[in-house]
């Protein structure tokens, strides 16, 4: 018998949610964001679907080749820029897009002794801190890289924003005013928005969105659901009830013996854990549907298990179906239980399971 823990992944949904990010940013230029083996749906199977995505963004080369070598034809972008000069040949065989945000990217480049050109985007740190040129080197970075033969001009320009996900914090205003600034004479094409740019700040649409939680059908606003913006649920982690035990009040449930139970009472055990990717940190209480209904996570969850509160569900039995996150579940609730974000937990699923595609 194989494991009952897997996971589902709805073609249909991932589409849906594609056009629905069409119709919000209609005659944009969309860069579907599939770094972390597309936020853990799996990457050549996300990209293969997302055949009117004008360009697909990774973090590395590796993720890249597979594109690459699933036949995919659209542009790659680099979003970490080339890590080391090794990798500019393959770049430039593989027809892929870096971003440069480093002068030691720009060295790399001038020093290339190649006839042929790729096509570079320029990151500008508007106030993230994390990567790109400050306002104040832009003018010196941007003409040392248009100098460079391997560089195809022109160059476009992007930047990332910090907290897109926070309405009311000001650092919004400020980044979008900084890269405006800088932008003001450039005619090439720009990029700021990812998913809650996209949904929260119109005017930072720009040339190119480069949308990712929100592809994968989930909000990225605390507090919100990803049905709120029209979004359906790609990813779905499902098991079945493998054990019911039923306990006296007072009785202990897992590791710990952090959880007793107030009375007499049916416990389901799930084959799911964090081995799997589920949340050790989840809390007594976090949702989790069992034959669609929702009860409650008890205990702390183990490595291949975790166990719910069966009591508004006296009738379960085992192999009934448990859904874990997705579909008639938010991961977006479960992660607020677990004190952690949804990008966490869709990155955190285990590749040991079973992927399903559906749609
Ligand atoms: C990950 C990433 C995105 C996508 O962010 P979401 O919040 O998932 O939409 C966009 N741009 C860059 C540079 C990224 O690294």
């Amino acid at each position: 018998m194989t494991r009952p823990a897997r996971v589902v992944i709805d073609l249909h949904a991932l589409i849906h949610n594609f056009s629905r990010i069409q119709d919000l940013v209609p005659n944009r230029k969309i860069m579907a964001i599939v770094k972390a083996d597309a936020y853990g749906h799996g990457l050549t199977r996300v990209a293969r679907v997302l055949g009117k995505a004008d360009a697909f963004g990774v973090a590395c080369m590796e993720e890249a080749v597979q594109l690459r070598e699933a036949g995919i034809r659209q542009s790659i972008v680099l979003l970490e820029g080339p890590h080391e000069a090794g990798e500019l040949p393959v770049i430039r065989d593989l027809g892929l897009e870096i971003v440069v945000h480093h002068e030691t990217q720009i060295a790399m480049l001038e020093q290339a002794n190649t006839a042929q050109r790729v096509s570079v985007w320029m990151k500008i740190d508007s106030g993230m801190h994390r990567l790109g040129f400050a306002p104040e080197h832009f003018r010196a970075a941007w003409q040392r890289l248009h100098s460079c033969a391997m560089v195809k001009p022109p160059v476009r320009l992007m930047t990332h924003l910090a907290a897109a996900n926070e309405p009311a914090n000001p650092i919004t205003r400020a980044q979008l005013s900084c890269f405006r600034e800088i932008c003001l004479n450039i005619s090439s094409e720009l990029s700021i928005a990812n998913s809650a740019a996209i949904l929260q700040w119109p005017d930072s649409h720009a040339d190119w969105v480069r949308p990712g939680l929100m592809l994968y059908g989930v909000s990225p606003f605390a507090g919100h659901l990803g049905e709120e913006y029209g979004l359906h649920p790609v990813m779905t982690l499902q098991s079945e009830l493998i054990s019911i035990q039923h306990l006296k009040a007072g009785e202990p449930v897992g590791y710990g013996a952090s959880w007793r139970c107030p009375e007499a009472m049916p416990v389901g055990i799930v084959a799911a854990g964090y081995g799997d990717g589920f949340p050790r940190h989840a809390k007594s209480g976090t949702p989790v549907l069992v034959n669609g209904k929702q009860v409650a996570l008890v205990g702390r969850a183990s490595m291949d298990m975790l166990t719910v509160d069966l009591r508004r569900q006296p009738d379960a039995k085992v192999g009934d179906p448990v859904v874990l996150w997705g579909e008639g579940l938010p991961v977006e609730n479960v992660a607020q239980q677990a004190d952690t974000i949804p990008y966490e937990l869709l990155c955190g699923v285990h590749k040991r399971l079973e992927f399903v595609e559906r749609g």
